[in-house]
């Protein structure tokens, strides 16, 4: 069947460039996928509204045995088809609709749901709906494609910082680390400092009143140390500190507090602990490092056994944290009269919570 739409086939194509046009403009706004399918249902819609395309198909209808369901179904291609001017437009469309699938598909794939961006290509859609000319629907299309890709690149940028932020806050959180230990720990011996030990004995402190449960808490002293370090200097002295920080730790538990409280003194708080496990606890310490034969590893003399001294206690119910620290220490000065390498413990004290006994040395 033969078609005429008009006898000026600038006329038409311009009537349907217009018509195409307006497509292109209901589905952006709509945000239907603008694909061959859609496209056909919306051109088929707009040429309803279109006075020449009404008229033709109009005709279509009132001549039934000219055509037929699918022929009028198909009006679309028939039109394009009927007049060599359609053809240009069909090309233009066509090659309209799968640069707009392919900018839409890459906008999905590459931004997801960046809205600032899906707006902003929406708006280029509707403003597509203003070109009446293929070169500027063209134009159009590689804005959006450029501006695809620089937000791509814009992204991948972004990524890159963002990794290198990442990258710094991993240095500084490492740093910190480091600053903390440093803060917290003997650079000697490796074990906790008198700093530490103040904080974490005001927690404990704090922890074992709110919760109801023992705590205990050891001060300890090497005997003699003076002499060591005058008889086999200054660097064996800090060798036998080391080792005895070591020992101390391989023999408490890990909930407990091991420090360095200065010079040749320790401290070990020991949570959740009665007194008499304490008092065991430091007892198994002094017989480790006096069972030790130390031997100066230059010279390979013998330096001979090593003792230290030990107050334990537990906390009282009216203990402050000066007077707990004050009552260790006064045994420890107590396990230094009796002679030294041994361990003094207040075993009447009991624990936290118990009434406050008379201090009873053993
Ligand atoms: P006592 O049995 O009564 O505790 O006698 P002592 O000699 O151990 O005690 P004193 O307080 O007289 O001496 C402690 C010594 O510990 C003196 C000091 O030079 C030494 N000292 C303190 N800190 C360090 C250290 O970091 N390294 C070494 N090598 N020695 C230290
Ligand atoms: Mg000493
Ligand atoms: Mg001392």
């Amino acid at each position: 069947m033969d078609l005429e739409l008009n006898d000026d086939p600038q006329h038409d194509f311009d009537a349907s460039l217009y018509v195409a046009r307006k497509v292109l403009y209901t589905a952006a706004s709509m945000r239907l996928p603008v694909n061959p399918k859609v496209y056909r249902v919306l051109y088929e819609t707009e040429c309803g509204s279109y006075e020449t395309l009404k008229r033709l198909r109009d005709e279509m209808k009132a001549h039934p045995s000219d055509t037929d369901v699918v022929e009028i179904e198909n009006l679309h291609d028939r039109v394009f088809d009927a007049n060599s001017g359609f053809q240009g437009l069909s090309d233009i469309s066509d090659r309209l609709s799968d640069e707009m699938r392919q900018v839409g598909s890459m906008v999905q794939n590459r931004l997801g749901d960046d809205e600032s961006y899906i707006d902003s290509l929406n708006e280029a859609r509707r403003s597509f709906g203003m070109f009446t000319r293929a070169a500027e629907a063209k134009r159009v299309i590689a804005d959006l494609v450029a501006e695809s890709q620089q937000h791509a690149a814009r992204t991948a940028e972004f990524m890159s910082q963002l990794e290198e932020k990442q990258r710094q806050i991993g240095e500084l959180q490492h740093e910190l680390n480091e600053l903390r230990n440093r803060v917290n720990i003997d650079h000697l011996t490796g074990i906790y400092n008198r700093r530490y030990f103040d904080e974490k004995l005001a927690q404990e402190i704090e922890i074992a009143r709110t919760e109801h449960r023992p705590l205990s808490l050891a001060l300890c002293d090497l005997d003699h140390f003076k002499r060591l370090n005058d008889s086999w200097g200054h660097s064996v002295g800090d060798s036998v500190l080391k080792h005895f920080a070591a020992i101390m730790r391989n023999n408490t538990k890990g909930k407990d507090t091991v420090a360095r409280y200065g010079g040749e003194e320790f401290a070990v708080i020991l949570p959740d602990t009665a007194l008499r496990d304490a008092r065991s606890v430091m007892e198994t310490i002094r017989q480790v490092v006096y069972s030790r034969n130390f031997i100066a590893t230059s010279s390979k003399q013998r330096i001979g056994h090593i003792s230290a001294s030990f107050g334990v206690t537990a906390l009282r119910p009216d203990d402050t944290l000066e007077s707990f620290i004050t009552r260790a220490d006064e045994l420890l000065y107590e396990a230094k009269n009796r002679g030294r390498n041994n361990v003094a413990a207040d075993l009447a004290s009991g624990h936290a919570g118990a009434a406050a006994p008379a201090q009873k040395a053993v």
